[in-house]
């Protein structure tokens, strides 16, 4: 393409969308540091909700280059998508069966994680009606009531195991609730009634852990894991030091800065007075960017190393600092800041805003420009 548009340096070099770095070298080595630590077990990977954020294609093709084989997507429109891409590995989809997708499934090859009888009865016609064994996941809920054969339904396919004739049974799941609890109450209750139904049920693979699960315990692992959140660098033990790599950073352009007399107020609802004369920034990202608005008079960004509080609200595309301790050479509008780095992780952050490292990732959105470092030969290629 040519034309007035066209001309110049790139325009992510010069204007002003934040940037989001994506280090799948880092990604790939939380993989394998997981599967390190789980071995002999095998992994998963969880790859829903485009990837926590990271973008569902690259990450999967990250994922599988590490020997990933088999991939969860939470929806069935997600499985499709990365069916195109990776046209030969396994992918389950969490959110189960719904009434009218048995094609989808079937076309894509894609496993079913049966949440209820009803689904189990569902599959077990499609593999009648196709006249062969396909593979489907059966989920049990062993305490968090949400998804998956509560204790009456698992009660009935105990007693009638015949249910699963005709499915190829891919894996036994279950869910933990508070894998993150260092003291495990709840996990070890979990895993004494997935023991249980395992026992009883007919034999099939088994899989507990997500990534809290996966730093446990050998007895969580059984035959395989499903990591989300330590891929993707977020602590898996928030108790103790973080055992994965920090995966994303983020920095947004600096765009003004202006010395404020007292008492002036800064921004929306003028909920922070100046206390002495100081100097403010703005900074190109807002809560559309997934700069949560709890971050308000909460959050900090970074310039060189040097801490500088968020103050006033989070606006939709904007967020002022307290810079007023920034040497003014440093102080060069037009310059990065930054938001999640070496200064501060996705965790920190989350711990701010008051929410947990997943909602920050799963925010981040689509207005960054998106750099991808290559696991292979850290090239940086922009998407
Ligand atoms: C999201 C999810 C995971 C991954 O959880 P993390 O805590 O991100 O590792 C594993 N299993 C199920 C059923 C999930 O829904």
């Amino acid at each position: 393409m040519t034309g007035p548009l066209m001309t110049g340096p790139p325009i992510w070099a010069s204007g002003t969308a934040a940037h989001l770095t994506i280090d799948l070298g880092a990604l790939v080595d939380n993989y394998r540091r997981i599967a390190r630590t789980v071995a002999p077990a095998a992994v998963a990977g969880v790859v829903k909700a485009d990837a926590y954020g990271l973008g569902l294609i690259p990450v999967a093709r990250a994922l599988h280059g590490a020997g990933c084989r088999l991939f969860f997507v939470a929806h069935v429109e997600e499985a499709l998508e990365l069916r195109h891409f990776l046209p030969s590995v396994e992918i389950a989809v969490l959110n189960g069966l719904p009434p009218g997708t048995e094609a989808a499934y079937v076309g894509a090859r894609l496993i079913p994680v049966l949440n209820h009888l009803g689904e189990i009865e569902s599959w077990q016609g499609v593999c009648r009606r196709e006249g062969r064994r396909l593979p489907g996941i059966v989920h049990v809920d062993t305490g968090m009531n949400r998804l998956g054969l509560g204790p009456d339904e698992l009660a009935r396919l105990i007693a009638e195991p015949d249910r699963l004739d005709g499915i190829a049974r891919r894996a036994l799941i279950t869910h933990l609730a508070s894998g993150d609890d260092p003291g495990g109450h709840q996990t070890q209750a979990q895993y004494r009634r997935f023991v249980a139904a395992r026992a009883k049920l007919p034999k099939m693979p088994a899989s507990l852990a997500n990534s809290p699960g996966s730093f446990r315990g050998r007895h969580l692992n059984f035959d395989l894991v499903r990591p989300g959140s330590a891929v993707y660098g977020i602590n898996p033990t928030p108790e103790a030091a973080n055992p994965v790599r920090r995966v994303v950073s983020v920095e947004a352009r600096l765009l003004q800065v202006r010395n404020v007399e007292t008492p002036m107020t800064v921004g929306y609802g003028a909920t922070y007075t100046v206390p002495e004369a100081g100097r403010i920034g703005t900074v190109a990202l807002g809560y559309a960017d997934g700069y949560l608005r709890s971050l308000s008079g909460k959050g900090a960004v970074f310039i060189d190393g040097r801490r500088c509080p968020v103050v006033g609200r989070v606006s939709m595309d904007l967020i002022t600092v307290d810079m007023t301790h920034v040497p003014e050479a440093q102080a060069e509008p037009g310059r990065l800041v930054e938001i999640i780095g070496d200064n501060q992780s996705p965790d920190d952050v989350a711990d701010q805003a008051g929410t947990i490292g997943y909602e920050i990732l799963t925010s981040l959105g689509s207005r960054y420009h998106r750099r991808y470092i290559d696991p292979a030969d850290a090239r940086e290629a922009d998407r």
